[in-house]
């Protein structure tokens, strides 16, 4: 049953976005998405957590698609995603340029086992959002003086795995180049471990807490 006042069409997004995700299949905001997408347009810090299949990557792509909406010439990306594993970066790429596909914004990935050259050569075409691992991103910061003052959101994706993984020493550095005082910080996770709820008081700015212990 469609129930009404609930859908995507509620929620005002840009019509190049909502015929992406028309294009894709989806006819209705899963409950994770329902519930982050209209918090994350306000510009809230958030911690989302719901099970994995929940739909968490659009519920953090939509939003990042509809406040950075069209491709800026000003240098450095606006939307950055940090992902634990190349394999989840290379997937949340597929779909971001997806979402992208009618828009003028330009995705790009920097996970290494490419040449250093390749993705170097992405980066001169100003990418408006850039999804990373946390060790090639520190190396383009650190080695190549990648700037990432001008990012304005700034999301983890499955922060449970980058604590286990060990990753958050690095993810924190990324966090502090990200110098922007408007930059809003978005944490998703599967799980919400106590490292995250610390974590979530110093890194995030008042942060809302999403949590969905079980959906559809
Ligand atoms: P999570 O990150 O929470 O593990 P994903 O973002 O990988 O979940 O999404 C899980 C699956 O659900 C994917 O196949 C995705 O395409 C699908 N999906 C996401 N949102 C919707 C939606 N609104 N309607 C239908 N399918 C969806
Ligand atoms: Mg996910």
């Amino acid at each position: 049953m469609v129930k009404s006042g609930c859908g995507f069409e509620t929620m005002s997004l840009h019509p190049y976005l909502f015929r992406a995700i028309k294009k894709k299949g989806y006819t209705l905001p899963t409950p994770i998405q329902r519930k982050v997408i209209p918090v994350a347009l306000s510009g809230q810090d958030m911690i989302a957590v719901a099970r994995t299949g929940s739909g968490k990557t659009a519920a953090f792509l939509i939003p990042m698609i509809q406040k950075l909406k069209e491709h800026s010439t000003v240098v450095g990306a606006r939307g950055l995603v940090i992902s634990p594993t190349r394999e989840l970066a290379m997937q949340t790429l597929k779909f971001a340029i997806e979402l992208c596909k009618f828009s003028s914004l330009k995705v790009c990935v920097l996970v290494g086992g490419e040449g250093l050259k390749n993705e170097f050569s992405k980066l001169a075409e100003n990418p408006d959002i850039i999804i990373a691992t946390p060790g090639r991103l520190m190396h383009f910061i650190l080695e190549l003086n990648y700037s990432l003052a001008s990012v304005e959101m700034v999301v983890l994706d499955e922060s449970d795995r980058l604590i286990e993984m060990g990753l958050m020493e690095q993810v924190q550095e990324i966090l502090s180049s990200t110098t922007n005082p408007n930059k809003q910080t978005l944490c998703f996770s599967a799980t919400l471990p106590e490292f995250l709820t610390q974590f979530a008081k110093t890194g995030l700015s008042h942060p809302t807490l999403v949590k969905l212990d079980q959906e559809y």
